[in-house]
């Protein structure tokens, strides 16, 4: 197994502590720099990473890779700002008796195929392999409608629905079915957060024309994750200009969203008008038999058989949603094939509930208010009442965004655990720590040293 591999394995394996927006940002092109004696050095892009993974992941990288390559018998580690493909000095080097971990397609097991940040289509993300249910017929076939007939039906097609459930994939289907029909076709497809960089950078350098050029003469476009526009009033009037430039010439439009257009707080009424003007799904949690039927799927795909009996203990254990069971999936099929064991129902048990046991689940409500309060030095009741001041406004936020992306709860339901708020109060909320995390280096580091104690495995 070279270093290339083994990091990719370690990756696979961090990529479930850390947080998606940490993990994207910090170990973007990072590699194996070299291994020597009992030291290995990690390539990172700058000097952040540097401190950012000192600071928290140090340990937790250290053990996986001890793990991962016991012969090397590593004591520490360091990292170090150098370009990728600059790994010159490979000093070690793993024993040939490890050559059958070679045949490992890692690239199989860990799937990195929904990263966000991939400018064009992902050409896994097929209607063929889409699964369809009670859950998301409707946005299944209304994707269909617009893909045989780009322009001319819905359009604005608008999907809506939780994280992980599929939008991405229905969507960037649609690019690829309109592209395979018709390669010529002009596609974007962008996460929303993009459209917004670039149109400020083009404002910065002076280069709108260029921008309005690109975007308003595509025949498709896609903007993924459209309720980032909130609050963004620049970018609103442009996206607006864009929308119509678009529109107006039956250019087909296709946005997601995490809500229905009418909910984005701080969108001017003039855009949710218009997302309404074509067809709004929603796509919502798959059912038991859904799930089970997703994840005999996604064996196929990936070439691995499991007993019915297990397939349904995975579907009946993990109901939030499509990303966590693939994740599951890929986890087993990691630990199967590293450890060549079978996978009978107590071996799969154990792979979960080490994960669970890894990931600080179960994490409960009751931990995050506990952490949180502590590192506030709030008192629960503090946190819970209705007072506004900012000493407690805040805390109350980060706590409604913790609940919301860490243990992926709705609105209505953190609305409940904060003494009944309304589930409006709660969306602000979420949405302004959201917005400030873009810009607030600060909140960036807290938010990352309260998921640190949340997910700090002992
Ligand atoms: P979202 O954009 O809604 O957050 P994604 O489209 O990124 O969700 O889906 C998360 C993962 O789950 C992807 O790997 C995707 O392929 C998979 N997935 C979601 N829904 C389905 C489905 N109905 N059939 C097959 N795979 C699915
Ligand atoms: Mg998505």
């Amino acid at each position: 197994m070279d270093l290339t591999t083994i990091w990719k394995t370690a990756l696979g394996e961090l990529e479930i502590v850390v947080s998606k927006p940490n993990f994207s940002t910090w170990f973007k092109e990072t590699f194996i720099f070299q291994v020597d004696r009992g030291l290995v050095v990690i390539g990172v892009r700058n000097s952040f990473a540097i401190d950012w993974l000192t600071k928290y992941y140090k340990e937790h990288i250290l053990k996986t890779l001890q793990k991962l390559i016991p012969d090397a018998e590593l004591t520490e580690i360091k990292f170090k700002v150098s370009p990728p493909n600059s790994q010159t000095n490979i000093i070690f080097e793993l024993p040939k008796t490890n050559s059958e971990i070679e045949e490992i397609k890692i690239n199989e097991i860990i799937s990195h195929s929904d990263r966000p940040d991939n400018p064009i289509l992902n050409s896994k993300y097929s209607f063929d392999k889409f699964i369809v249910g009670t859950h998301n017929r409707l946005a299944h076939a209304a994707s269909l409608a617009v893909a045989s007939e780009p322009g001319k039906r819905h359009n604005p097609l608008f999907v809506y629905g939780g994280v992980g459930l599929g939008k991405t994939h229905l969507i960037q289907a649609i690019g690829n079915e309109i592209l395979a029909k018709n390669p010529k076709t002009q596609i974007i497809y962008a996460p929303c957060e993009r459209f917004a960089n670039e149109f400020i950078h083009a404002i910065q350098t002076k280069r709108t024309e260029e921008f309005k050029k690109k975007y308003r003469n595509v025949d498709l476009l896609l903007i993924d994750d459209i309720q980032f526009l909130s609050g963004k009033e620049g970018t609103q009037e442009e996206f607006f200009h864009t929308f119509n430039a678009l529109h107006q010439t039956n250019r087909q439009i296709i946005l997601t969203s995490d809500r229905m257009p009418q909910a984005i707080p701080e969108l001017e009424s003039r855009l949710s008008s218009r997302f309404i003007w074509g067809m709004v799904v929603d796509i919502k949690s798959p059912d038991l038999e859904t799930r089970a039927a997703i994840l005999k799927q996604k064996c196929l795909e990936k070439g691995t058989k499991l007993d019915d009996n297990i397939i349904e203990f995975l579907a009946q254990t993990i109901q939030n949603n499509v990303r966590e069971l693939e994740g599951a999936l890929n986890r087993i099929i990691a630990h199967l094939e590293l450890e060549r064991i079978e996978p009978t129902l107590p071996v799969i048990r154990q792979i979960l509930a080490d994960h669970q046991s890894q990931k600080g689940s179960g994490l409960t409500c009751s931990k995050i208010f506990g952490i949180i309060t502590g590192y506030y030095g709030l008192s629960n009741e503090e946190i819970l009442n209705s007072r506004r001041t900012k000493e407690v406004v805040h805390p109350r936020q980060v706590l409604m965004y913790i609940l919301r992306h860490e243990l992926g709860y709705s609105y209505p339901q953190i609305g409940r655990e904060l003494a009944g708020k309304d589930h409006t109060t709660i969306m602000h909320g979420v949405l302004k720590i959201e917005k400030e995390l873009i810009r607030n280096a600060q909140l960036q580091q807290e938010l990352a040293d309260l998921k640190d104690q949340i997910y700090r495995p002992y």
